[in-house]
């Protein structure tokens, strides 16, 4: 869903997005009872600033002020969760990326716009309201299907090849990898089994696990998604089952833009004061992954976080505790900056679109994510 407001005098176009979905934490107190989904990350609020700032420079004082375009884009899936779901998806060609900003890159939503920034909400830490700043990890999934053979458990196991002992040994040996990984990397390896076997009282002829390996670089993931492959292939060798592994195109990490950035700080200074904004080194990561630095790879973005929740991303216990800080601030502090870029015949973005470096196009960056999906089969069944 786009829609695009036109300042007085062309220029420019900045987008102003927003993430539509949720997770499926069952556990958290406003989930859907069917579903389990919950905004256990905060999206919700971003609808709202993002209509806040549509509001205010629809204001024709303020519109009028504008040499360019401002596109409000709200953007699907940025959770990158139900992937066999989003497979299907894939395989009947309704989508072929997994993630919304990744399918509308592709689809050439971005096509016309030419930066774009987003708040996101995070858990209150310290006395700062926004941080800002900072990298995310690039990431890539993989779907493993175990296949054994199904016997009975208790009349005949000595039949069967166990699917589900197969994957976890492969886990074992992802941890027997941990000590390889790099601390400069920020790598993290994990994973959920979705199919853990049909029945009780037969050996599982097929598992599925779903694994996702992050890291600071798509270097440094790929050198350890190589490792990561190799471990699903040992426990199906152990076993003598065979092993699928399906490598799934996931985020790239964050770039930030230091012209949208610093122009950011300095209007959260007017609203805020001083203290209340941390600007983090643009190298530190917290070790998560956003599908907007999929679309810093392309053109110059900014990704701040208002810390307005209380509890752990994620959890449970994610609430948005002050709807000010996490709605009404952000709104404020975009509006003004989208006035900043778009302004005085749109000089400032006009200098961030200049010195920005995106390592990519639109179109490279569809060929790379193309290519970064595989499918290998280790055969012994
Ligand atoms: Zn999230
Ligand atoms: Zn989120």
């Amino acid at each position: 869903m786009k829609a695009v407001l036109r300042g007085a005098k062309p220029g420019p176009t900045v987008a102003v997005i927003a993430e539509l979905d949720a997770l499926r934490v069952p556990t958290h107190p406003g989930a859907d009872a069917e579903s389990g989904a919950a905004h256990a990350c905060g999206h919700h609020a971003q609808i709202g600033s993002m209509l806040g700032v549509a509001t205010a420079l629809s204001a024709p004082e303020l519109r009028n002020a504008l040499s360019g375009n401002v596109a409000f884009i709200v953007t699907p899936a940025e959770e990158f969760i139900d992937i066999q779901e989003r497979l299907a998806l894939r395989a009947s060609g309704e989508i072929e990326f997994l993630s919304g900003k990744q399918e509308m890159i592709r689809l050439g939503t971005f096509d016309d716009v030419d930066m774009a920034m987003m708040v996101h909400t995070s858990a209150v830490n310290g006395s700062s309201v926004f941080s800002v700043g900072g990298t995310s990890n690039a990431h890539v999934s993989h779907q493993v299907r175990y296949i054994g053979r199904s016997a009975h458990a208790g009349g005949g196991p000595y039949h069967g090849i166990n699917a589900l002992q197969a994957a976890m040994l492969a886990n074992t040996a992802i941890n027997a990898q941990r000590e390889t990984f790099r601390e400069s990397e920020s790598v993290r390896v994990h994973g959920i089994i979705s199919n853990g076997g049909a029945s009780v009282n037969a050996v599982p002829g097929e598992v599925i696990y779903e694994g996702r390996v992050r890291a600071r670089s798509i270097e440094a993931l790929e050198s350890i998604a190589e490792k990561v492959i190799r471990c699903y292939r040992s426990g199906a060798l152990a076993m003598g089952a065979s092993v699928e592994v399906r490598s799934i195109a996931g985020y790239h990490g964050l770039i930030q833009d230091p012209t949208m950035q610093k122009l950011f700080v300095g209007n959260a200074e007017l609203v805020l004061g001083r203290d209340s904004i941390s600007v983090v080194g643009a190298s530190q990561t917290h070790g998560g992954s956003t599908d907007m630095g999929d679309l810093s790879t392309i053109m110059p973005v900014i990704h701040p976080y208002a810390n307005s929740a209380s509890g752990i991303g994620h959890g449970h216990d994610y609430l948005i505790e002050d709807y000010d800080r996490a709605v009404v601030t952000p709104a404020k502090v975009m509006a003004a900056t989208v006035l900043d870029l778009l302004g005085n015949d749109a000089q400032a973005a006009r200098q961030a679109i200049d010195q920005s470096k995106p390592a990519m196009t639109a179109e490279q960056y569809v060929s790379v994510q193309r290519d970064r999906f595989k499918t290998e089969l280790f055969e012994q069944v």
